[in-house]
Formats: C-alpha cells, sequence, structure tokens
C-alpha cells in the first residue's frame, strides 16, 4: 500500500543518516587516532611449512575508543574514502620499518615484514622516496619488506598504479597479491604484475567450508601459483585439518589462528624471539 511505501522511504532514508553519521564519527576519531598518535600494530607470525618456523610477520593496525579495539575492516574503508589511509599508511610503513630495524639490531633477526598497501596509497605521489627514505634511516634492506595488495589495487588499471607497482619493486621490495580466490581473481593479474607471493584467502580453507570438499579447488590453485614460479601463503589456518592440507599440497608459508592471533611486540617477542 502507499503508506507501506512512505515507511519504507522513511527506513532507508534513516538508515542512510544513520551509516552517514557513523562514518562521519569513524572519520573524526581516525584523525584525533591520527592527531594524537594512537595508532599501533599487531603482528601476526608467518610459519614456514618445512620446519614450523617464525619466518616473518604481517603488521595489522589497530586503534582504541574507550578501551575497546577497532576492527580495520570497518574503519579502513573509511579511512580510504576520506583519503586519511595515504597518512595513516605512511604511519603503519615508518613504524613496521622501525620495529623490525629493533628486532634485527637487538636480537639479530631475520623476520620479514609484510606491510598492507591499500590502493588508495598507490595514488599517493611521495609514496615511493617516502618508503626509501625510511628504509636507509633505519637501515632496513629492501628485500626484508613485503607490500600485500589486493586485487582491486591491481584492477584500478591506471598507468601511475602500475607505475608505482614497478617502482615499489625496483626497490628491491617484495609484493605479494591479498586475498586471492575471492573476487575477481584472475590469472593475468599474476603475470603483468611483478607479484612474487600469493595469499591464498581464509576462506578457502576447510575450516571456513566445512560442508565442502574445498582440497581439489585449493590444489588446482595451488598447482596453478606454483607454475608460475610464485610463493604461496595460505591465510586462515585454524585447524590441524587446514594444516595437513598446506602440507599435504606444498604450500610455502601459512598464517592463522591455528598457530597465533596478531600479537603485541612484547607477545611477539617473548614467544618468537
Ligand atoms: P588481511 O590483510 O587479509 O589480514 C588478515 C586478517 O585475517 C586479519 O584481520 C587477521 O587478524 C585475520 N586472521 C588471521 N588469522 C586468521 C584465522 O585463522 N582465521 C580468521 N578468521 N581470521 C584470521 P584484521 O587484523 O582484523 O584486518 C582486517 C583487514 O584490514 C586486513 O585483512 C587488511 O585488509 C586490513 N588492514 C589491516 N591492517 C591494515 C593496514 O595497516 N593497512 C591497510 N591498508 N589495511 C589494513
Ligand atoms: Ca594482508
Ligand atoms: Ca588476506
Amino acid at each position: 500500500s502507499k503508506s507501506d511505501g512512505r515507511n519504507q522511504f522513511c527506513f532507508f532514508e534513516a538508515k542512510m543518516q544513520e551509516t552517514f553519521l557513523e562514518n562521519f564519527l569513524i572519520e573524526n576519531q581516525l584523525r584525533s587516532a591520527l592527531t594524537n598518535n594512537e595508532f599501533y600494530l599487531l603482528y601476526q607470525p608467518v610459519i614456514g611449512t618445512l620446519n614450523g618456523k617464525i619466518t616473518g610477520v604481517e603488521a595489522l593496525i589497530r586503534f582504541d575508543v574507550e578501551g575497546i579495539s577497532q576492527r580495520p575492516d570497518i574503519f579502513i574503508p573509511i579511512a580510504e574514502k576520506s583519503r586519511l589511509i595515504i597518512e595513516i599508511g605512511r604511519w603503519v610503513i615508518t613504524e613496521a620499518v622501525k620495529q623490525l630495524s629493533y628486532w634485527q639490531k637487538i636480537q639479530g633477526s631475520t623476520l620479514t615484514m609484510s606491510i598492507n598497501l591499500s590502493s588508495i596509497q598507490l595514488t599517493d605521489e611521495g609514496l615511493i622516496e617516502s618508503i626509501e627514505s625510511t628504509l636507509i634511516k633505519h637501515g632496513v634492506d629492501a628485500s626484508q619488506i613485503e607490500f600485500e595488495l589486493t586485487e582491486t589495487a591491481l584492477l584500478v588499471e591506471q598507468e601511475n598504479t602500475t607505475k608505482m607497482i614497478q617502482s615499489i619493486s625496483d626497490l628491491g621490495c617484495k609484493l605479494s597479491l591479498d586475498d586471492f580466490g575471492t573476487g575477481f581473481s584472475s590469472i593475468s593479474h599474476l603475470h603483468r604484475f611483478p607479484i612474487n607471493t600469493v595469499k591464498v584467502d581464509k576462506s578457502l580453507m576447510p575450516s571456513a567450508l566445512p560442508k565442502e570438499n574445498t582440497k581439489p579447488f585449493l590444489a588446482g590453485l595451488v598447482v596453478m601459483i606454483q607454475s608460475l614460479e610464485l610463493g604461496i601463503i595460505a591465510e586462515g589456518i585454524e585447524t590441524e585439518i587446514d594444516l595437513n592440507l598446506c602440507i599435504e599440497l606444498g604450500v610455502n608459508k601459512m598464517q592463522g589462528y591455528y598457530f597465533d592471533k596478531p600479537l603485541t611486540v612484547h607477545e611477539l617477542e617473548s614467544r618468537y624471539l
């Protein structure tokens, strides 16, 4: 009826306003976290399949509001829309490189540092120079840093994006393709960009799809990635079943709650260094 339609309209309008206000609130929280230096990084171990030892860590950003840790899958898209991600992303790079430098100098560690890079950051003209100067300042070798890009970043088929990705590779940093196997996965991306490693998405692990037989699909992906001579990291290893499948398929490295969740510097040091 007519009145139902009207109610629905109000509902949508209210919903939209709510989201708008929510995003506005989060954007302000992000600005204030930047100003007050309230972001911090957690580090999730990446484990070598052959010996079960840590080979590196992935840096994952956090900040707290009233003691509650905020979820990056909520605030990163808002940081991207507002382009705050450029400044936040630069902070992440500096902090992660500083931390790796400390671990190398004090603990003699040879870990690799993986850093997530948003597609928006690839439009930052000063990105390459800032990465290079950060590495020099902290005495970290470019080859110890791996930048993780999602396919959305590669889909933005702009000349600049392609140039940026090439420049990161020319610096000597490694590149990995994150969340592979979801969305717009395409083999052509693996050919066209200087990618070293593919991170197979956690949604493809048996524990994420307990009712399906994920093995043939995963096996096919692994063979395809290996035939391109790329490294493979499996994400979202939560169970022994996930673990054993990765070992069987010859996945190089693994990451997931089965080993550890993202850890504070202190937790990582006491468990792994
Ligand atoms: P991602 O890059 O795919 O990171 C992996 C996410 O999976 C992390 O969530 C991690 O905590 C979670 N995870 C790890 N092991 C398991 C597991 O065994 N099972 C399950 N279900 N999840 C697992 P987190 O830290 O909440 O980050 C979410 C996303 O936010 C990241 O996904 C990444 O896209 C983005 N993000 C996080 N930090 C940054 C950053 O510094 N910069 C940018 N641009 N994006 C970031
Ligand atoms: Ca990642
Ligand atoms: Ca991922």
